[in-house]
């Protein structure tokens, strides 16, 4: 299996460059932000319990994100997929522990962690931006907005240690055009193969 990390602060572009990635190499996306949003719309019992902290641009608790995340992956892995890609997860250490031993159980490990390095200003403008036509309650308020980039400092980007540790970490410039750094993601794609 092809397994990788999409990482970067909100707004960076991991989900657009996720269903890129997705197509190219047949890889299954698992995007964690997009199972709660699916949750709260369909107003199931996790959707209620989720709601107020995506609202607030807070975490969800990491176990009830980990139980979500291995639920969807073993429903949704079909044999004619090269691998996952996960996009938002994981965001704390305890999660990126818990997602090496979800794969170690299905004898596999992730490949690579592909960053990407956008500026504060301009994640601001973007989520902001996207907010206009999003309709997520947390793009549209500057001060959610802020918050989620403070979290994203002060309990994700830690993660970064965890996995330059493995030597697992690459940063990719995420500012430029969507065909420009997709190219850059597939070229370090092409490096493990
Ligand atoms: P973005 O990357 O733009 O912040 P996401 O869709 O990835 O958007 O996440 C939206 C919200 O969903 C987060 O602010 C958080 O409340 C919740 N969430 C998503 N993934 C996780 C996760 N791995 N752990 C905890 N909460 C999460």
């Amino acid at each position: 299996m092809l397994n990788i990390i999409l990482f970067g602060p909100p707004g960076s572009g991991k989900g657009t460059q996720a269903q890129l990635l997705r197509e190219h190499f047949k890889l299954l996306h698992i995007s964690t932000g997009d199972i709660f949003r699916s949750e709260i719309k369909n107003e199931t019992v996790i959707g209620k319990e989720v709601k107020q902290y995506l609202d607030a641009g807070k975490l969800v608790p990491d176990e009830l994100t980990i139980r979500m995340l291995g639920n969807y992956a073993d429903s949704n892995l079909k044999t004619e997929m090269q691998g996952i890609i996960f996009d938002g997860f994981p965001r704390t250490v305890p999660q990126a522990e818990a997602l090496d031993d979800f794969l170690a159980n299905k004898n596999s490990s992730i490949n690579v962690v592909l960053s990407l390095e956008v500026n504060d200003e301009e994640l601001v403008k973007r989520l902001i931006n996207r907010g206009l036509t999003s309709g997520r309650s947390d793009d549209s308020n500057e001060e959610v907005v802020r918050n989620r980039l403070k979290v994203y400092y002060n309990q994700t980007a830690p993660l970064a240690d965890f996995y330059l540790a493995q030597k697992k970490f690459v940063s990719i410039r995420g500012v430029g055009t969507i065909d420009e750094i997709f190219a850059h993601l597939c070229d370090e794609m092409n490096k493990l193969s």
